[in-house]
């Protein structure tokens, strides 16, 4: 006779009616068109503004074409870890070409930016060494961070004064296990909420200064900033003095993939160590030749990234013109201000029926009383799809009593 079972998990249902209550659930949306300027969001067509696909990448033809050609050439998956089962050509291609693309030693790619600073994190650091982490920093950095066994600190967001701080306090006093092997400092290099630039000129002296070493995270960059979308250490022409650069294939690269950028002896250390390499399957074919093909454009097709900050200054200076408070943006990351968790997602649901897709950012994404809604323009959008997006912000922004 089968008996009811009770479900042990039973208090998650309790824990999900409380987020619903404090506005803090976050439905999952049905996308049932490409992820591109105009799609199709829950049935209804509408213009986005919440995709990382800042350059139109993600149905690029050629991009299109060269993941087709790799499942035909090498099929859909690879089978297994890359230590056992060996690497298609097209990652090592893919590694070489990033490389020179990034003016570095050497490029390891994995399965995406959250496993590239999951995995690197706690491979390079022990107990002997410490941490210090921008109070913003993304939550992967975060998770390698807690996967580490090094000791940790936080220097308040953006204050190079702040870090030197924690640095000097740091090799004056040491850790559990003595004077510390190495600090190692890690700010995001564009901050993914906000939309605001680390200052990494004022870091890499300070970090000199106490012999530290600097781990960028540069996903939001990538493809956005620096030359042909090089990322903020060619942005500041920082080059050689940044020891782990981070960055994603997911976001303006348009595909999916994390990679980690700096010397060789790096990349050699983490094909032995880093756990998301040596426990998950590699990226499959059809990935791997889209990245390649995307660094192709990044290369040949740089009026994409002027579009991108043509549209951003036309868009973010809308907004202002209309009241809004866009917050502290350097970026075409563009919050638009709520502050109350329930007034950003009335904002966005409200943003939705006037067919224009702008999510709402609550906790524990943003800070509680910080929500709001964050808007990415791309080089796609046209000067009419801004346009229709700034007159249904107006509608929408003077019925909440935003603007
Ligand atoms: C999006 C993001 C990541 C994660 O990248 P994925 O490739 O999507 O896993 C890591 N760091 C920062 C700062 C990000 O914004």
């Amino acid at each position: 006779m089968k008996t009811m079972r009770a479900d042990p998990l039973s208090y998650l249902g309790a824990e999900l009616g409380e987020l619903r209550a404090k506005n803090l659930y976050r439905p999952l949306r049905e996308m049932s068109a490409p992820q591109a300027v105009h799609t199709v969001i829950d049935g209804k067509p509408v213009i986005s503004l919440s995709s990382n696909n800042y350059l139109g990448l993600t149905t690029h033809p050629l991009l299109v074409e060269a993941a087709l050609k790799a499942v035909r050439d090498f099929g859909v998956g690879t089978g297994a870890v890359r230590t056992i089962a060996g690497d298609t050509t097209l990652i090592e291609e893919l590694e070489r070409r990033l490389a020179e693309f990034k003016h570095v030693e050497a490029v390891l790619t994995v399965q995406s930016g959250l496993t590239a600073n999951s995995g690197t994190i706690p491979a390079v650091t022990t107990d002997h060494d410490l941490i210090v982490s921008d109070e913003l920093n993304h939550a992967s950095i975060i998770d390698g961070v807690r996967l580490s066994r090094a000791s940790r600190a936080v220097f308040p967001h953006r204050d190079v004064d702040g870090l030197e701080k924690v640095l000097r306090e740091a090799r004056a006093s040491g850790g559990p296990n003595g004077p510390y092997r190495s600090i190692m400092v890690i700010t995001d290099g564009v901050f993914s909420m906000d939309g605001d630039i680390a200052p990494l000129p004022g870091i890499c002296d300070v970090a000199d200064r106490y012999e530290a070493a600097v781990m960028v995270d540069d996903a939001h960059a990538s493809g956005v900033l620096g030359r042909n979308g090089r990322g903020t250490i060619d942005h500041f022409d920082l080059h050689g003095r940044v020891d782990i650069q981070v960055g994603t294939l997911s976001k303006a690269v348009g595909v999916m993939g994390g990679y980690i950028a700096g010397r060789q002896h790096m990349k050699d250390f983490l094909t032995q160590r880093c756990r998301p390499l040596l426990f998950s399957t590699s990226q499959p074919p059809a990935v791997a030749a889209a990245c390649i093909a995307a660094i192709g454009v990044l290369e040949n097709e740089p009026e994409r990234i002027q579009r991108l900050w043509d549209n951003t200054a036309v868009f973010k200076k809308g907004l202002q013109d209309l009241g809004f408070d866009t917050g502290i943006s350097e970026t075409p990351i563009t919050p638009v201000m709520a502050g109350d968790e329930s007034k950003a997602q009335q904002l966005a649901a409200r943003l939705f029926d006037e067919g224009v897709f702008a999510t709402s950012v609550v906790f524990p994404t943003v800070a509680l009383g910080k929500a709001r809604v964050r808007t990415i323009v791309t080089s796609e959008h046209t000067r009419d799809d801004l346009q229709a997006c700034l007159n249904a912000f107006e509608k929408v922004g003077r019925e909440l009593r935003l603007i």
